[in-house]
């Protein structure tokens, strides 16, 4: 059965118009997927009986279960477990700030990049999400919170230009007319750092904010984080950035997670410094979250502050990112970790 729900308008539109329906019923059949929400064909009270009947015989709609969800008694951060079609189990967050609601969805079931400071890729990659089961992400946290969500960042488990046809499906529907038309300004895609892929990206010309996680401004350290660095040198990766600057004149969101003595000392901030200054960008330091499988230590309070005062002492725009859910099994992929953990018996 085909999955309807990941169509984009002009393809359900083609495939409507090929069995015979009139061009304004692949609108409606959208809008009630992608607007109003609808998880069935029998919601969709606007068309006849025969059609529904027809489609549901024709088409899969792929709705994501909800298994688990944490609401973090710290800082109001929801963690939700969903289980998708497959029996599979991904996660996605939704964080509330002052300038609305963020939604963080995952873009695989699992990841095969191998960080060595992250939970989503200990079990390696499981498959690609479908651009389905990435919107259902968002429609179903909607739809929980009874809130509107403002923005999407694709910084959940996976890494999403390793899935780069459905990750554009995902962004034209969801901002797209006819479904939640959030802005492309406020969706954020987050990579490791696969160079083809960013310069792909930044050819589409969209206007949504590309964030690069750098983790270390040598090579040498990069590497020893990120297995990625191995494919893609520091100078590589940095030239792909500065050529999705020139094509989107979007500024560029550089995530740095400090982890204990690795990465996080004076000199360290030195030579991040004079990697990005010239480059108009924005900084995240993340404080590592701890995983258990995993050695590394956050970095203590005072050498995080100096390191954000060092960047922002030499004009760099930094931020860290709020320790959101440290109760609720809050770092990348600990929560389906160890949900599976559990459903082995482990
Ligand atoms: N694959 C993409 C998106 C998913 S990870 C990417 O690599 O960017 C989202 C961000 O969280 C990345 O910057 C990632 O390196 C970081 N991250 C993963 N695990 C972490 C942990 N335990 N502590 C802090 N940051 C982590």
């Amino acid at each position: 059965m085909t999955d309807i729900k990941s169509m984009t308008l002009a393809c359900l539109q083609d495939e409507m118009e090929r069995q015979g329906e009139k061009k304004f019923r692949a609108k409606q059949i959208y809008s009630w997927m992608h607007e109003k929400l609808a998880e069935s064909f029998d919601e969709m009270t606007s068309l006849s009986k025969d059609l529904k009947s027809r489609l549901s015989r024709s088409y899969s709609l792929v709705n994501l279960t909800l298994v688990q969800v944490k609401v973090s008694g710290q800082d109001g951060t929801s963690k939700f477990l969903f289980r998708l079609p497959d029996g599979n189990v991904i996660e996605s967050v939704l964080m509330r700030y002052h300038y609305g609601n963020s939604v963080c969805i995952s873009s695989q079931a699992g990841c095969r990049m191998g960080c060595r400071f992250c939970a989503s890729t200990l079990g390696g990659l499981e498959r690609n999400l479908a651009p389905s089961e990435m919107l259902d992400q968002v429609y179903q946290i909607q739809k929980w919170s009874k809130e509107r969500v403002h923005n999407v960042v694709v910084m959940g488990t996976g890494e999403p230009l390793d899935n780069y046809e459905s990750l554009l499906t995902f962004i034209e529907i969801l901002t797209g007319e006819g479904g939640l038309h959030i802005s492309q300004r406020n969706i954020t895609v987050s990579t490791c750092g696969i160079v083809p892929m960013i310069r792909k990206l930044a050819d589409e010309k969209l206007q949504i904010t590309l964030a690069l996680s750098l983790h270390a401004a040598t090579q040498e350290k990069r590497k020893s984080l990120m297995p990625i660095a191995n494919k893609y040198s520091l100078e590589e990766v940095m030239d792909a950035c500065r050529y999705y600057f020139e094509q989107t004149k979007r500024r560029i969101t550089f995530e740095y997670s400090l982890v204990g003595g690795v990465n996080d000392s004076r000199e360290d901030a030195e030579k991040l410094i004079r990697l990005i200054r010239p480059m108009n960008c924005h900084v995240n330091l993340i404080p590592v979250n701890p995983v258990k499988e995993r050695a590394y230590v956050q970095s203590k309070r005072d050498m995080i502050m100096n390191f954000k005062n060092a960047l922002e002492k030499s004009g760099i725009n930094v931020s860290i990112r709020r320790e959101m859910g440290r109760d609720i099994d809050g770092a990348c992929g600990q929560l389906r970790k160890s949900y599976m953990d559990m459903e082995k018996g482990g």
